[in-house]
């Protein structure tokens, strides 16, 4: 692929709202969140408990339907999507990786077993579903361990054989929701490797939401979650990959209509609330407290 082609948007979330009610309450958990995704992009989610990680990652799964705004995942329109045409898109679509180690596999079968599962219920023949689970063990670097039953794996080993899983079916994306929850540091590590493997080699889009401080070198992109919209992202710059923390570069996101958060360090130094004066010096903007 020539490096001009631009990369296909296979997540295109515009204007995105979540608002839960429950009895008298209502929670707005999303609002106006706009997120891209390319083809193979690997991207982390971070923010504060509370932020709306999981309510974007159970929308983009097909779990749960937006209030309002417009989700794209390839082809498919989320919000308008019939509920047969979305157990068809959980199924063929999307993978998941989810934080309980235990809750991502079957006890009673092997790490290849469990991984051609999927593929079993999927329709594929016996011969290219042992095939398949194979290569996606090898590729996350279990080749030697697929006879092995989960309770004979490491957390950070079962983690990986239910990134293959996820993949069995070869879905548009994988969704993780801190799949590393209940990892140590080191072994944390292992499972972002093995979700960078999958997106490089089956060009498949990764969305993980993580509190790993140091994600930023494992991933393409991190963007921030702050009170359901995406406030900034930080990305490796190019010149500088995998070489330490002044390697990253942080950004703030301004949407379509000129919103942007502060970052909050910046907004209690300069004391900015309420109103402030904005204006532009050459090619700077500059905000400016107003006593
Ligand atoms: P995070 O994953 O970033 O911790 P969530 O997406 O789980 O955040 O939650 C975002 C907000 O929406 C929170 O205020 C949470 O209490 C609320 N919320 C999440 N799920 C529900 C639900 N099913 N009913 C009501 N409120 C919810
Ligand atoms: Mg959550």
């Amino acid at each position: 692929m020539s490096t001009s082609t631009p990369r296909q948007n296979v997540v295109d979330c515009q204007d995105l709202f979540k608002i839960y009610k429950r009895a008298e309450l209502e929670v707005v958990a999303l609002r106006g969140l706009d997120l891209q995704v390319t083809a193979g992009e690997f991207i982390a989610v971070v923010g504060a408990s509370g932020s709306g990680k999981t309510t974007l990652l159970n929308i983009l799964a097909g779990l749960d339907r937006p209030s309002a705004g417009r989700v794209m995942v390839g082809e498919r329109d989320l919000l308008t999507l019939t509920e047969k045409d979305l157990v068809t898109y959980r199924r063929w679509e999307v993978g998941f990786v989810w934080q309980t180690v235990s809750r991502n596999l079957l006890p009673y079968l092997t790490a290849r077993d469990n991984v051609a599962l999927p593929m079993a219920i999927g329709g594929k023949d016996e011969g290219g579903r042992h095939q398949r689970a194979t290569d996606l063990l090898t590729t996350l670097g279990l080749g030697s361990m697929t006879e092995r039953y989960p309770s004979q794996l490491s957390g950070g080993e079962q983690q990986r054989v239910a990134i293959a899983v996820a993949l069995a079916n070869n879905p548009l994306m994988v969704l993780a929701d801190e799949p590393t929850g209940e990892l140590d540091t080191h072994t944390a590590v292992e499972v972002f490797h093995g979700l960078r493997a999958v997106a490089e080699t089956y060009n498949t889009t990764v969305v993980m939401v993580t509190h790993y401080p140091g994600v930023a070198r494992y991933v393409d992109r991190v963007v921030q979650i702050r009170d359901g919209r995406l406030s900034t992202e930080v990305v490796m710059r190019p010149t500088f990959r995998g070489s330490g923390e002044n390697a990253l570069e942080e950004y703030v996101l301004v949407d379509a209509a000129g919103r942007l958060q502060l970052p909050e360090d910046m907004l209690e130094q300069l004391q900015l609330q309420g109103r402030v004066k904005v204006e532009t010096q050459g090619d700077r903007l500059v905000i400016r407290h107003v006593g």
